[in-house]
């Protein structure tokens, strides 16, 4: 019965990399993140093209003065077939199957057109982030592509920031210093993503020139005494060197209280707005 094998085999890929596990139950809902995956790699082309792949914007303010400085871009799917489709689930996708780079080379063009229509219509000009993936770094030039669209459409550098991952630093680390050191050379921002999330090395701080630090929204989340401390000595130790410093994922007063008592100058997170079409 190949309905049954290709079951068996959906619930034994899951635990593929685990050696301690001997069997796996095949769910529904494991059957419908498979089914997910599957569409997600094989309509990515159809999705852009249709425009089903938006690109959202979260806003960042300044701490002190509760001014918008800048917005980060995020992509949304929203699926004639499934609905809303959450970046937690076709990202990793795209990364496995190295279509990622495809995805962000939309989403900075998109962002260019923005840029540009805002340049056009006289309208005000905030500096938008792009998320890079690690993939990007191996399946393309990424500043070569953004070199690209930034004449192509006029647009001022000092408009189009690059955010990459904690993460994405821990492996193929020469090549990162290399092309991050590029983008800075050339007059980009980078700014490093989800700071203390994943494998934090404080050498990332000191072998790479980043603009800006991003702390993981994991940090507020559990808003202890130690979480506290932890953001309170990263905020710290930003501003000694010299590096901008941001909090993801504040939620409530509480967050901004804090947050603007230990002198953390940005602030992005659902209190002030969520992202937005
Ligand atoms: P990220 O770059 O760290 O983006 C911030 C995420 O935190 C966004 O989730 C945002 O919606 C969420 N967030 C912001 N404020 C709050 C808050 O106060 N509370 C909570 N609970 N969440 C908050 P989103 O949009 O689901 O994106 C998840 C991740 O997917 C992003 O994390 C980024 O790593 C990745 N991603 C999204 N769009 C792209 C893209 O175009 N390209 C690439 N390579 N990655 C992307
Ligand atoms: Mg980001
Ligand atoms: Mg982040």
């Amino acid at each position: 019965n190949v309905a049954f094998d290709s079951e068996a085999k959906i619930a034994c890929d899951t635990i593929k990399k685990d050696a301690s596990r001997h069997w796996a139950v095949y769910t529904e809902e494991l059957g419908l993140r498979h089914q997910m995956q599957n569409y997600v790699r094989e309509h990515l082309d159809q999705a852009m093209a249709k425009g089903y792949i938006r690109v959202y914007l979260q806003p960042v303010v300044r701490t002190l003065t509760g001014e918008l400085v800048s917005a980060e871009a995020l992509a949304r799917w929203e699926s004639p077939q499934y609905g809303t489709i959450a970046p937690g689930i076709f990202i990793p996708v795209l990364e496995e199957s190295r279509l990622i780079s495809r995805l962000d080379c939309y989403v900075i063009e998109e962002v260019a057109k923005l840029l540009r229509y805002q340049i056009d219509n006289h309208f005000p000009m905030i500096p938008v982030s792009v998320n890079l993936s690690r993939y990007d770094f191996l399946l393309m030039d990424p500043l070569a592509f953004v070199e690209r669209i930034v004449e192509q459409y006029h647009i001022p550098r000092y408009y189009l920031r690059i955010e990459v991952t904690e993460s994405a630093l821990v492996k193929n680390r020469h090549l990162l210093i290399e092309k991050l050191h590029q983008f800075h050379q050339s007059g980009y921002q980078v700014w490093l993503d989800d700071f203390g999330s994943a494998y934090s090395s404080l050498n990332v701080l000191q072998n790479y020139e980043f603009d800006e630090l991003k702390i993981d929204q994991g940090l507020l989340r559990y808003f202890n005494e130690d979480s506290r401390k932890i953001i309170r000595s990263i905020v710290l130790m930003a501003k000694e060197m010299g590096i901008h410093v941001l909090a993801e994922g504040a939620e409530t007063k509480e967050h901004i209280d804090f947050l603007r008592a230990i002198g953390c100058e940005k602030i992005q997170g659902y209190y002030y707005s969520r992202p937005m079409p």
